[in-house]
């Protein structure tokens, strides 16, 4: 498939996130025929309740300089914002291994090259799905708010290169503070504000994609995935708890658990659950002018309309635990009251809401995106981190044009699936 002269007619996505979504939508524009299986209803499982950011100034992988001292430093700490499980670590060395190689200052700043390329390349690719499929999508920009000079220095060099790739560099804000927010708690001082970042509300944009890709003739089956059928070489249909669905291509858009599925075509692809908790508070009191990141204690806030407001953050490397921990929830508010003052407060009728997923995270923190090595119609699109509501509306138009022409004008070389073998 995407080879010249050869016609794709019908293509299959596992996976109805916002990457397997996204996907279907460029696919339906190329006028290809689109079946999405899924064991859940869309967008349910970590594209739901995440922070909507769409934020190339956040284009860092997650392996950075000096992550392994901040781990370590954190393991002593209570409420720390990333972790490991050494039961994880254990299982497998490997990706731990390769975790701490692409934290080398090298590695690093070209992961962060290519994923601020590929998303700033982003925003006209979601401006204009958004324009096609209204949904909630504010272009209000991000605040950064430091409680230390280390994350506030640390954030101006990563703003510094970001600007060598056209990214507006950030205003200072310190003697208006309170201004910008009135809820800011007393003890900051300093911010940066990113007026060109954006954000969504996730359950949104996935429930309008799946209305509309329905409407254009999208089939949704409810379905475990379990396997593939091969004839030549060639895999001509998912095996699934509701059967077989055939087709010409396929695409694994499969989140954490895509590696589950290659490992069944023998071909390996490292992926690890990175845990994050997420409090949305319904009719808050408190209502924020736009997003704002506080990054010592790694803490996203989003107002959405009508009056909502989540809190997101955490990373533990957790494998496929998704249970939620209740006391990570309140961890979670803890480095909340460190930032906002009166956040759980709400209106008569309010409601509070907890919820964990898992991120997708490969062990250079970059995405796969392309045609899985060795195999002819395979495709897969997973392991976006920090970044898959981000990279989804660029992440969707580049692999329908891999798997419908074989080429596509966005810069995704950096997220080859063979770079793992
Ligand atoms: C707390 C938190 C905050 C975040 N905030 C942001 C943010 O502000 N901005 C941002 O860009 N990103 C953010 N993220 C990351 C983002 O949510 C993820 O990167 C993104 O949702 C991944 O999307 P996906 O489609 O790859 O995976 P998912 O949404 O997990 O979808 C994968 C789907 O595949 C299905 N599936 C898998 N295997 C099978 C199978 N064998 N059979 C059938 N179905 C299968 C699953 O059921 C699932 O529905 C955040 C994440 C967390 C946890």
């Amino acid at each position: 498939m995407g080879k010249e002269g050869e016609v794709l007619s019908r293509a299959v996505i596992v996976g109805a996130g916002a990457i397997g979504l996204m996907s279907a939508y460029h696919l339906v524009e190329h006028g290809v025929s689109v079946t999405i299986v899924d064991r859940v209803p869309p967008g349910q499982a970590c594209s739901f309740g995440n922070a909507g950011w769409i934020t190339p100034s956040l284009a860092n992988p997650v392996p950075e300089p000096g992550i392994l001292g901040q781990v370590l430093t954190w393991l002593v700490q209570r409420d720390s914002p990333f972790s490991m499980r050494i039961s994880e670590v254990l299982k497998d060395p490997g990706w731990f291994l390769g975790f701490l190689r692409a934290s080398r200052p090298g590695p690093y700043e070209k992961g962060l090259y290519a994923q601020g390329v590929f998303s700033l390349q982003g925003m006209e690719v979601l401006s204009q799905v958004q324009a096609k499929v209204p949904f909630e999508l504010h272009r209000d920009g991000l605040l950064y708010v430091f409680h230390t000079d280390h994350e506030y220095e640390k954030h101006l060099k990563d703003f510094e290169k970001l600007a060598a790739l056209g990214m507006a560099r950030p205003r200072k804000v310190e003697a208006d503070l309170r201004d910008w927010e009135p809820g800011l708690h007393p003890d900051l001082k300093k911010a940066l504000w990113v007026e060109s970042d954006w954000h969504v509300r996730p359950d949104d944009m996935t429930g309008s994609l799946a209305a509309y890709l329905r409407e254009k003739g999208v089939e949704f089956r409810e379905g475990n995935v379990e396997g593939f059928v091969k004839t030549n070489g060639k895999v001509t249909a998912l095996i699934t708890s509701a059967g077989e669905i055939p087709g010409d291509a396929f695409l694994l858009a499969g989140g954490v658990w895509t590696g589950l599925l290659t490992k069944k075509l023998g071909v390996g692809l490292p992926l690890q659950g990175g845990k994050g908790y997420s409090i949305t508070i319904w009719g808050a009191k408190l209502r924020l002018q736009r997003p704002l990141y506080f990054p010592d204690v790694r803490l996203a806030c989003s107002p959405f309309a009508g009056g909502g407001l989540r809190l997101a953050g955490r990373m533990e490397i957790a494998g496929f635990d998704d249970r939620l921990d209740p006391r990570k929830v309140e961890a979670l508010a803890r480095s909340a009251d460190q930032a906002l003052v009166g956040w759980r407060e709400k209106e008569e009728g309010g409601r509070e809401m907890a919820w964990t997923g898992l991120r997708p995270l490969l062990p250079d923190g970059l995405p796969a995106i392309g045609r899985l090595p060795r195999m002819e119609n395979v495709f897969v699109a997973a392991g976006h981190g920090m970044l898959g509501i981000t990279l989804s509306a660029p992440t969707g138009k580049a692999v329908a044009d891999l798997m419908v022409k074989g080429e596509t004008d966005l810069a995704v070389a950096p997220f080859d699936p063979g770079r793992f073998h």
